[in-house]
């Protein structure tokens, strides 16, 4: 089954002058651009770009990072995912703490400012072996390992957790707020068509979109920074991609805590099972950032490198202002056949473009005051790791 093919719909000059002059955007209005034809897709870039200038001219950033899988056991079996396992599967395994800290520690070493990590979602629900596996290290819960790890590295390292765990509670969010800066859930859509028969999420009890809903919602009225987005091309409509923006649009508008909004395509794989669907095209792909971009005009829009290169810097042109997290030390572990670019290399094709390209921390400079007001070692961690501009200091460029 593939993602569906779009249908073409001219848009007006008008209509796209009035946007690079920086009149928002319409749901109806987004809903024509996201379709927009490639003779107006120039249009379109062009008011993307006037829009993040506005928003922050002239920088671009990325998170200097490790990435932690702390289990890729998952209770979930999202049709696109090659992370999770099952116990017994060729792969399968649950990071011991001296496994976190000698990740934890290289990625020191080369400068990381975070800690990614990214985790199965309640394996233990529905594995015995998890269950066991957590006793053995002495904890209840893989959001209990999940929270005691973020408090090691955090306490342990110069590294920032970040940590993206799946669906959480009240109690949980403020838990694990209390040892990372930020969190991470993608919405990834709110079409609840995904959940049927032979969709990408009909084996996934975790991926109800109103139950993720309630999550961000969640973090937001505790305060915490949180980081979301939506997956394109798994397949959703063009129309449902806006109607997932306008659900964190609205969230965002009630709490104002979304820290940024990753816009993640599809890439099939071999072995998963929507190994022979088509992949979103790349112009699918900049007109989808570009309409994040018009949308959310004032949120930080980020789209990853690796699954759009060798064309990645296009991307800059379509309206993003981050690259997400890069790593010089591990593997992308949810892409793994997609090598992030060498920051020597994404640096330069980024100034090429006119920007400079800047190490930020997990959590933005906007969002600080969020964490450094209070006591606390996560307040002086975060205050020790950033610049004066909220920044990282200790990342180098390349
Ligand atoms: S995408 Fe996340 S929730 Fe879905 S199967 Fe993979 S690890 Fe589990």
């Amino acid at each position: 089954m593939a993602a569906e093919h779009t249908t073409l719909i001219p848009v007006s000059h008008t209509h796209l002058d009035e946007l690079r002059s920086g009149l928002p955007l319409s749901r109806a209005l987004a809903c024509q651009l996201i379709r927009a034809g490639e003779h107006e897709l120039p249009g379109l870039l062009a008011a993307a770009v006037a829009a993040k200038q506005r928003f922050k001219p002239d920088i671009i950033t990325y998170s200097r990072k490790v990435f932690i899988p702390l289990t890729n056991l998952c209770r979930d079996y999202c049709g696109y995912c090659v992370f999770r396992r099952d116990p017994g599967d060729a792969g399968a395994h649950t990071m011991t703490p001296d496994e976190v800290m000698q990740v934890a520690r290289a990625g020191e070493k080369m400068g990381c400012t975070e800690a990614l990590f990214s985790l199965g979602d309640k394996p233990e629900l529905a594995f015995p072996e998890m269950r066991e596996t957590l006793r053995r290290l002495g904890y209840n819960s893989t959001l209990h390992y999940l929270e005691a790890m973020c408090e090691l590295v955090l306490r342990e390292t110069t590294l920032l957790p970040h940590p993206n765990p799946g669906l959480l509670s009240a109690e949980w969010i403020r838990r694990l707020a209390a040892v990372s800066p930020s969190m991470g859930l993608m919405l990834e859509t709110t079409s609840d068509a995904l959940l049927r028969p032979a969709a990408a999420h009909d084996n996934a009890p975790d991926k109800i979109p109103s139950k993720r809903l309630r999550t961000i919602e969640e973090a937001g009225k505790q305060n915490v920074p949180f980081t979301t987005g939506l997956l394109v091309g798994i397949g959703e409509t063009p129309e449902d991609r806006v109607n997932t923006l306008l659900a964190i649009r609205e969230l965002h508008l009630r709490y104002g805590h979304i820290q940024e909004v990753i816009v993640q395509n599809f890439r099939a794989k071999p072995g998963i099972p929507m190994q022979d669907w088509s992949e979103p095209t790349h112009s699918e792909m900049l007109r989808t950032v570009a309409v994040a971009r018009l949308l959310l005009p004032d949120l930080n829009i980020q789209a990853p490198p690796n699954l759009s290169a060798p064309y990645y810097d296009e991307l800059l042109g379509a309206g993003i202002n981050d690259w997400g997290g890069i790593s010089p030390l591990t593997p992308d572990f949810i892409n793994p056949e997609k090598p992030w670019p060498h920051l020597e290399e994404l640096r330069l094709r980024t100034e090429v473009k006119g920007y400079s390209l800047r190490p930020r921390l997990p959590i933005y400079p906007e969002f600080l005051p969020a964490v450094t007001a209070g006591p606390g070692l996560l307040a002086k961690k975060v205050k020790a790791a950033a610049d004066r501009e909220g920044y990282a200091w200790r990342a180098t460029a390349a």
